[in-house]
């Protein structure tokens, strides 16, 4: 594929890389995001990190194929172990779960103290990404929202500073639907949290009909709490 252009989704990861970063996209599959950076003129430096061969195989022919080579360096192995310390200030991972990217994130703390800018792109559950980077230091400055083929995205950015700053309200609310999303209120992010209301009130009648357990019942009861929570921002 030609990476003149890339989905909207990474399109609006790659905008949040700062220009003259030193870059790591961690779970890079085609390496598309780091060379159209490359192309772009962003980055003059970035590796490409891969755990699986295949999607590593694809890197590799990519940055063969657009001659990045000396730009690109991809590299095979889990997570932040394919950095070596301070050689990069800022870390894309998109395209994962938020728990997976929490893990990556936790597991390779010690590769992050050279690290300025994180872009982060969970595909669910970004709730625990928030929570992850709220109680290590790192600030949420910005995030973004779309729709794309029929899914919705969110995109979150942290840097180092004080992790609180957007919680100083609504800090519940901001966890789950996230503090700078809640205050815009896009389209996307309505349609996501009414869809996701409606899951929940599916999931709450099954219950209803399940038999009557300490654990239905609390299940039941956070449920109504969320969906409340949730209904109240919908209707700000
Ligand atoms: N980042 C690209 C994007 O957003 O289009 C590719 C997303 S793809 C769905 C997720 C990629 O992450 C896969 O290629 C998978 O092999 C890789 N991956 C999953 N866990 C990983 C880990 N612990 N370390 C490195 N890569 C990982």
């Amino acid at each position: 594929m030609n990476t003149e252009k890339l989905s909207n989704r990474l399109d609006t990861v790659a905008g949040f890389v700062t220009k003259g970063s030193k870059l790591a996209d961690i779970g890079s599959d085609h390496a598309y995001l780091p060379c159209f950076l490359a192309k772009k003129g962003v980055i003059s430096f970035a590796i490409a990190g891969e755990v699986v061969a295949g999607p590593f195989e694809s890197a590799r022919k990519q940055v063969l194929a657009e001659e990045l080579s000396d730009a690109i360096d991809v590299r095979m192995g889990d997570g932040l172990d394919v950095l070596q310390p301070g050689e990069v200030d800022c870390i894309t991972i998109a395209g994962m779960g938020g728990a997976l990217i929490t893990s990556i994130l936790e597991r390779g703390k010690e590769k992050l103290h050279s690290v300025k800018r994180l872009v982060l792109q969970p595909n669910i559950s970004a709730i625990s990404i928030r929570k992850w980077l709220l109680e290590n230091s790192w600030e949420l400055v910005g995030e973004e929202i779309l729709e794309e083929d029929g899914k919705i995205y969110e995109i979150l950015v942290a840097e180092k500073g004080e992790p609180e700053r957007p919680y100083s309200t609504q800090k519940e609310a901001g966890l789950l639907l996230g503090p700078f999303l809640l205050q815009k209120r896009e389209e996307p992010f309505k349609k996501k949290w009414s869809l996701e209301i409606a899951n929940w009130q599916r999931i709450y009648e099954q219950l209803e009909n399940a038999s009557k357990t300490a654990e239905t019942v609390q299940k039941k009861h956070e449920l109504l709490l969320t969906i409340k929570l949730v209904e109240e921002v919908l209707a700000e």
